[in-house]
């Protein structure tokens, strides 16, 4: 609760005015109305600080307050504001360059705002490309439960999610769900990978010549910090292969350091045909996407016959001072060794984590790079989903503690028990001492 005149009467308008995202009417306690950020904190409008554990949503990858970052974007939108990319513009061409280099593969580049929009285009692009080569009957997408890749009618389609999905059904058709690997619950050896053999017999079932794609996180993030067994991207892009369909890799989250490498795929050894970024390419300074495409695929769009070119546009993707914000966000990377910091103080972590355990209801702690989820469980035997309301009280200590920290619900059915962490990049060693304390208070205190 707010305590002072102006943060009551902030509240009192906040509440009438906003309709916030995941939310009804009712007011919610402790809604936090931030005014400030530096590092990894924020200070609310009456000066209390909190470390955000969460760089807002998985993005504020390169911390809060960077200076460069607004003057880059600031001197971009003096020289020049604003120009559609049915044609082009500097920052876009040098953005699309810097990202191939990332990328170390040869891509082509769309823009857009979001990471929905990101999809929705990846799913536009893969379709027509199978028409492109007279392949007409492939419309399907396999995509993984738990998985959100989201909001739009086609994202949520393929979000395995249906506490999110089914009061706006009937969504996008042609979305098929298979289960993710769960580690903790069924630890998969390594050769069998039931969960990639899955992906091949839904193929099969479906028909091959209907599959147009599968869509899948490198980790699934919000869905729970999945962190798969280390084949089986590479035997899902094996069986992609096979069916002729194309796999789209969302990296809206693992994208851009979170997991200790440039893109998630990196950890796996494959090559999507595709590529979804969102959220760490500016840092979530000003609002891209990409979806980067492998040469083979742009160039079976070989004509500028009407049909024959990709008919998709959006007024504001590929934004100037959003590319010119991007690319000094990069470049921050790059000096900072961000990529390294976070696969560096992601295995520090969990190691200074895993003593969690000891607890009776933590049933796994564990991530990569700075993506981290602590799972909880009502007993270690059984491995029964801990209830809400533990994860809400965890959420709770750690908040009055001044440590945000974030949890995958309340939007996977039977799920909602994994607890979330995944602070900027460049947290400092206080920082990390801050994060690592508070958490083992917070939840020891339960
Ligand atoms: N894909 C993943 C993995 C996400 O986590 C999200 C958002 O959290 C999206 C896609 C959608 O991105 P946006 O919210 O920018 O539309």
């Amino acid at each position: 609760m707010l305590a002072t005149d102006q943060g009551k009467d902030l509240q009192k308008k906040d509440e009438r005015y906003i309709w916030h995202a995941m939310r009804g009417s009712a007011p919610v306690s402790g809604n936090l109305i931030i005014k400030e950020a530096k590092g990894a904190w924020v200070v609310d409008i009456e000066g209390n600080r909190y470390l955000d554990g969460m760089s807002g949503l998985w993005c504020v990858n390169a911390g809060y307050g960077r200076k460069e970052l607004a003057e880059a974007a600031y001197a971009q939108l003096l020289e020049m504001p604003y120009f559609p990319m049915s044609q082009s513009h500097i920052p876009a061409i040098k953005l699309a360059e810097k990202l191939n280099e990332w990328l170390g593969d040869d891509y082509v580049i769309f823009f857009s705002n979001s990471g929905s929009e990101a999809n929705e285009t990846a799913f536009k692009i893969a379709r027509q490309y199978h028409q492109q080569r007279g392949d007409h009957g492939r419309y399907k997408f396999i995509s993984r439960y738990r998985a959100y890749h989201g909001n739009s009618m086609g994202a949520l389609a393929a979000t395995g999610q249906a506490e999110r999905k089914y009061k706006y059904e009937p969504l996008a058709p042609g979305f098929i769900h298979v289960n993710p690997p769960d580690v903790y619950r069924n630890p998969i050896d390594e050769h069998t990978l039931e969960s990639a053999h899955e992906v091949d017999k839904v193929m099969t079932w479906e028909l091959s010549q209907t599959v147009a794609a599968m869509i899948m996180e490198p980790i699934i993030t919000g869905g729970g910090c999945l962190i798969p067994p280390q084949n089986y991207m590479k035997k899902v892009k094996e069986i992609c292969e096979k069916h002729g369909a194309l796999l789209i890799c969302d990296e809206v989250i693992c994208g851009f350091g979170r997991t200790g490498k440039a893109f998630g795929f990196m950890h796996y050894d494959v090559k999507p045909d595709i590529i979804t970024m969102a959220k760490g390419i500016t840092s979530a300074y000003l609002p891209l996407s990409v979806t980067a495409v492998k040469r083979e695929i742009y160039e079976a769009y070989s004509g500028n016959e009407q049909y024959d070119r990709l008919r998709h546009v959006n007024t504001f993707g590929g934004n100037p001072a959003a590319c010119a914000l991007a690319l000094k966000n990069l470049e921050i990377f790059e000096d900072e060794k961000l990529i390294e910091r976070s696969q560096v103080l992601g295995e520090r972590l969990l190691k200074e984590l895993e003593e969690l355990k000891d607890l009776p209801f933590v049933g796994d702690v564990r991530g990569k790079g700075l993506l981290i989820g602590i799972e909880l469980v009502e007993d270690k035997e059984s491995k029964k989903p801990a209830s809400v309301e533990i994860v809400n009280k965890v959420i709770s200590a750690c908040k009055e503690r001044k440590l945000i920290i974030g949890k995958n619900g309340d939007t996977v059915a039977g799920y909602n028990n994994i607890l979330q962490l995944a602070p900027p990049l460049s947290i400092t060693e206080d920082d990390f001492t801050f994060i690592v304390k508070t958490l083992k208070e917070s939840l020891r205190s339960i």
